[in-house]
């Protein structure tokens, strides 16, 4: 207890000044991260876009300075934007600005130790680095996903990338565990839009942070982090999961959780319920949604499902159930909106997890010990379900084409099958190589960051 004390007063008057990219996924992490650093004795200041800024009201002790962009272009804030427009437009908007509130804290006399930007602003890591601010980036994907980002170039290079039908199949040279089939992938925008954005976030890493912060925890990932801390030659901090680790309250959502999912799976025995959803972004079309639901119908399980608006096309409304579906729903299901998902996956009623593989989603589901269904829709979520399924065993792929009859086999074979068993073992397994997972490397980076 002392050590962190004396920690605490060496650093106390230091301030580190965070940049989150204004997501759901990116704004709950750089916060926990904030929470986890401000209570070793940092003072930290959280500069934030106004475009979903954070609620500053949750966290008193955090400082928080919008940047003052001038308002986003559409393809920053409209629902349905493919991903690399969003970041690249985002990044443009946000690098003036960001460097003049950084530069305005300098002029103030503060003694900025270091910045910490999220991993895909750039713009942000590049503009601090030239003001003299020792910059690192916090990644909130997977130490692999991270890995693959800073093999894209080479790939590309040795013309890998654009991946040829005929190669899906081939592993990643380099990378073995994937498939080029699960490398980062965005349906709708240009390879070559792809390959820019991720060239510039490898290259900016390279240029001008001085290490860089993982999402992750060692004993899940580390031959991933030993090999980013081969190829960058500085250090990589895991130091996640930090959901578990922070004592951050849960972020606000972007919508208000329904909790009386809560009360619906108290009335559930054990391990029964399978909870459904695919996160705050990715979207199915309507083909897609009504396989699911009789997907689900056909399987004869119980399922909690997060229908959120612009769950189908994009469409920002709820979208509506398919004909003859409420009956299901009746019988064996609660459809919600937006689910105090932490507090659902820690639910013993909580059997399995059919998700996206948003990050979030599989950390969250990793620290609880439950297995997943998973259907990846996009960018890192191919690479994370590739080793929820391939390297921690913890999953089950529903399959490319979402369809009825294979969507019943795969909830089927998940709740109950042969391998079932087995599988929530390794969950569990992994679980509590999650829980066991310290704030060690928090205190390692904080020894770092007052080397710079
Ligand atoms: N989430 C939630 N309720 C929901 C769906 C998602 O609270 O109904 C949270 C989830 O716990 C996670 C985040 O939203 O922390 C989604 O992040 P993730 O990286 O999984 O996916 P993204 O939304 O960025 O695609």
């Amino acid at each position: 207890k002392s050590r962190w004390a004396m920690a605490g007063q060496e650093h106390r008057c230091r301030r580190i000044v965070l940049f989150p990219l204004p997501f759901q996924g990116h704004i709950s992490p750089m916060l926990q991260l904030a929470e986890l650093l401000h209570a070793r004795g940092l003072a930290v200041t959280v500069l934030h876009t106004g475009f979903n800024a954070p609620d500053a009201t949750r966290h008193p002790e955090l400082t928080f300075v919008p940047i003052h962009e001038s308002s986003f272009p559409d393809e920053v804030t409209s629902l349905g934007t493919d991903i690399v427009t969003q970041l690249l437009a985002l990044n443009a908007a946000c690098e003036a600005p960001f460097r003049e509130a950084l530069a305005s804290l300098l002029r103030g006399g503060q003694d900025v130790a270091c910045a910490v930007v999220d991993g895909q602003c750039y713009s942000a890591l590049r503009a601090a680095h030239r003001l003299g601010v020792p910059a690192l980036v916090l990644r909130t994907d997977s130490a692999a996903t991270f890995s693959s980002m800073l093999a894209y170039p080479r790939l590309r290079d040795a013309g890998f990338v654009p991946v040829k039908e005929e190669r899906l199949d081939e592993p990643v040279p380099d990378l073995e565990r994937l498939r080029a089939r699960d490398l980062i992938r965005v349906d709708g925008s240009d390879t070559d839009a792809l390959c820019g954005f991720i060239a510039r976030v490898a290259d900016a890493v390279r240029a001008s942070a001085s290490g860089v912060v993982i999402n992750t925890f060692e004993r899940m990932e580390a031959s991933e982090l030993a090999k980013i801390q081969r190829e960058l030659s500085r250090p990589a901090f895991a130091v996640g999961p930090l959901h578990l680790l922070s004592q951050a309250p849960a972020e606000q959502s972007l919508h208000a959780p329904d909790r009386g999912c809560l009360a619906w799976l108290d009335d559930h025995p054990p391990r029964s319920v399978l909870y459904v959803s695919l996160g705050s972004v990715a979207c199915v079309d309507r083909g897609a949604f009504v396989e699911m639901a009789w997907g689900l119908a056909r399987s004869g399980v119980s399922f909690l499902w997060v229908v959120r608006p612009g769950l189908v096309g994009g469409v920002p409304e709820v979208p509506p159930l398919p004909d003859g579906f409420s009956e299901e729903v009746r019988n064996r299901g609660k459809i919600v909106s937006w689910a105090p998902q932490r507090e659902v996956l820690a639910h013993a009623a909580t059997a399995a997890f059919w998700t996206h593989c948003g990050w979030n989603s599989t950390l969250e589901s990793v620290c609880e010990g439950v297995p997943m269904l998973v259907q990846p829709c996009f960018a890192d979520q191919m690479v994370n379900a590739r080793y929820v399924t391939h390297e921690w065993g913890v999953g089950l792929e529903v399959g490319e084409e979402i369809e009825r009859g294979r969507v019943a086999m795969a909830v089927t074979k998940l709740m109950t099958g042969e391998d079932a068993a087995q599988m929530r073992g390794r969950a569990y397994h992994l679980k509590i190589l999650a829980s066991a997972a310290t704030s060690l490397p928090i205190d390692s980076l904080i020894h770092y960051i007052s080397s710079l």
